[in-house]
């Protein structure tokens, strides 16, 4: 079994509040609510015992490299002057060994000339959450007065493509959350071409099996069917990626790349979130789903990286990652599916042990993939291969390794 690299990420919550309430947001509406107690905006010295916390775990971990999103709430509601401490701190104290790349994830709305010179300055990757035309976005992500906050993050987002260009800022991208009671295709489209992101992602919701969307997989399914035909027919002639659906297409196509995302998958659980406060705990698109599975009192000044990940939480995902729940037994898809995203596998009482809520939009995705692969000439029994084989990498063999040694 071949050794997933020793990286992490870590989303660091800098602000706890927001200038938008957009209707689904799971920090603010869904089972979380630390950031009721915890304070507005993160202060230097849990920035700075942050770094004790890294560089113990590349001590005792051997983390080789380490994504910090810095996160909310909305990031940019911070003073300047303040982030761009946070980052130099982060980028100049954390051990050379370890390779830091820093992220910001934000509404888009608040970035102007100066956020562009930090971003330069510090070299931060930045990912912009819009979904879809005006007439979509400005129905879930308004602000506290319900005005809608689509021109706002539009005007953003044209400032960063532009300091990409010029190559002043490494690099931007666009999360959407996927939206079944709209077009998808129309989605789709407006981002590519209208705002001309070629390179974004398209998330499910964060909802396990205690929601009622396994029963609404016909909607997906159909859903998925427009964006699906209308990515397709630009593979040929356009840039535009899908990071989701490429990685199925690129898996599907070459044993290289199905080993890329075997590696992606059984990494999947690698997130540790860290509130305003320090406080330690999973991916927190999981911990939205039940308050339960955060202990408050668990944090960087009194946990450390090792301890974290030898912690019984930890090491539930884990097993999750690594364990085909029965309903995907005999699944052909199991290779490049893996039983889908944890936090849509999660369930009150029962934990992981469950197939997606999406298993039907997968195995539609998955059939229209190879369906394409098949009709450019590709080979069944070359797909069949590559799915055949067991997934390369798992994850019990990543860093958790070290800490039960
Ligand atoms: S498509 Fe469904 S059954 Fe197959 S691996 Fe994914 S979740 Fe499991």
């Amino acid at each position: 079994m071949k050794i997933p690299t020793k990286g992490i990420d870590i989303v660091l919550k800098i602000s706890e509040r927001c200038n938008l309430a957009c209707t689904y947001c799971y920090f603010f509406f869904q089972e979380m609510d630390t950031f009721k107690e915890n304070t507005a905006v993160i202060k230097m010295k849990t920035i700075e015992q942050l770094v004790v916390f890294i560089n113990k775990g590349y001590e005792e971990l051997g983390i080789q490299s380490i994504n910090i999103g810095l996160h909310g709430g909305e990031p940019l509601l911070i003073k300047k002057e303040h982030f761009s401490n946070i980052c130099s701190t982060l980028r100049q104290k954390t051990s050379p060994e370890v390779h830091v790349n820093l992220m910001c994830q934000t509404n888009g709305t608040l970035v102007d000339s100066e956020w562009i010179s930090i971003f330069e300055e510090h070299q931060v990757n930045v990912g912009v959450s819009i979904d879809g035309p005006k007439h979509i976005n400005d129905k879930y992500r308004i602000d506290h007065n319900g005005k809608g906050s689509y021109d706002q993050t539009v005007r953003g987002i044209k400032l960063l493509q532009q300091a990409q260009k010029l190559k002043r800022i490494p690099s931007t991208g666009s999360l959407c959350v996927a939206n079944v009671k709209y077009n998808g295709k129309e989605l789709v489209k407006h981002i590519h071409e209208d705002i001309e992101i070629d390179d974004f992602d398209l998330l499910f919701p964060r909802e396990g099996h205690d929601s009622d969307i396994k029963d609404q997989q016909t909607e997906w399914k159909a859903y998925y069917k427009d964006i699906i035909d209308y990515w397709l027919s630009k593979k040929d002639n356009s840039n535009l990626r899908i990071s989701s659906l490429d990685k199925i297409f690129n898996a599907l196509i070459s044993e290289a790349s199905a080993e890329v995302l075997d590696e992606q998958k059984s990494m999947q659980h690698n997130i540790i979130n860290i509130s305003s406060e320090g406080q330690v705990g999973i991916d927190d698109n999981i911990l939205s789903l039940d308050a339960n599975l955060l202990d408050k009192s668990r944090n960087i000044f009194n946990t450390s990286m090792k301890d974290f990940i030898s912690s019984p939480i930890w090491q539930d995902l884990i097993k999750a990652v690594d364990t085909k729940p029965k309903g995907c037994d005999g699944c052909e898809w199991y290779r490049t599916c893996r039983s889908g995203a944890l936090f849509n596998r999660y369930q009150k009482g029962n934990g992981f042990d469950n197939k997606t809520v999406f298993c039907e939009t997968m195995d539609y995705i998955h059939i229209s993939i190879s369906e394409k692969l098949v009709q450019h000439g590709l080979k069944v029994s070359e797909i069949a291969k590559i799915l055949d084989t067991p997934p390369k990498f798992l994850a019990k063999d990543g860093i958790n390794n070290n800490a039960i040694a």
